[in-house]
């Protein structure tokens, strides 16, 4: 369970209508409003996971984060979904239930599974439920895409988030690439921690 204790607030005056913090945004909370080239953002706080993508995209200080006045929480619980379910779909997108799929958010593929069982149908609906895709975006989308497409049998990537749709992961990576891209910081290594992670987690 993860507890939302932050939100934005955006700093109207310093806002130059770039655009950077709604194409960071996983959830949609950013849209901007106003005439395309004068537009200024405006934040959904219910659909804000507090991931604070949008402050790391925004170079010209026009969003902060500010205290909740009641914490949101978000959560899928696994006492309360089909389990076969869940296997099946995680065996359709060739995946251990286990297998920890976004480590920002610390999420693994039967908790998306779950998602996707209880309405979760979209990147956007996943991230505001469980808080996939809250930081860097690096490890989770294709896994993501994976089980979109194993649950709902389709994983559109017209958001304004960037996504690519390949259906390599990290956990595809073999010992000859590895050795042939030497300096890309993504590799076995990280391949062998993230095993060691999901070995530690309790399967359904
Ligand atoms: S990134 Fe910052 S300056 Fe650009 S639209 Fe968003 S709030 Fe405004
Ligand atoms: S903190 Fe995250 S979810 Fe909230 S508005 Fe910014 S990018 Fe969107």
């Amino acid at each position: 369970m993860n507890t939302i204790q932050f939100g934005i607030e955006v700093i109207d005056e310093n806002c130059t209508g770039c655009y950077r913090c709604e194409r960071a945004c996983p959830t949609e909370a950013i849209v901007m409003v106003g005439p395309k080239t004068a537009a200024v953002a405006v934040v959904d706080h219910e659909k804000c996971i507090a991931c604070m993508r949008c402050i790391d995209a925004c170079d010209d200080d026009a969003l902060r984060s500010i205290n909740r006045d009641e914490p949101a929480l978000n959560d899928v619980d696994l006492s309360h979904v089909d389990h076969e379910a869940v296997k099946d779909m995680c065996r359709a997108a060739d995946m251990s239930p286990s297998h920890l799929i976004c480590p920002c958010a610390g999420r693994s593929a039967q908790e998306v599974a779950a998602a996707i069982l209880q309405g979760a149908g979209t990147y956007e609906e996943l991230s505001l439920r469980i808080g996939v895709q809250s930081g860097c975006l690096m490890y989770c989308s294709v896994p993501l895409r994976r089980l979109l497409l194993a649950g709902t049998g389709d994983a559109r990537t017209d958001s304004k988030v960037r996504r690519y749709a390949s259906d390599q992961s990290l956990m595809d990576i073999n010992p000859e690439l590895d050795a042939r891209y030497p300096l890309f910081n993504v590799g076995l290594e990280q391949q062998w921690r993230l095993n060691e992670i999901a070995e530690a987690d309790v399967d359904l």
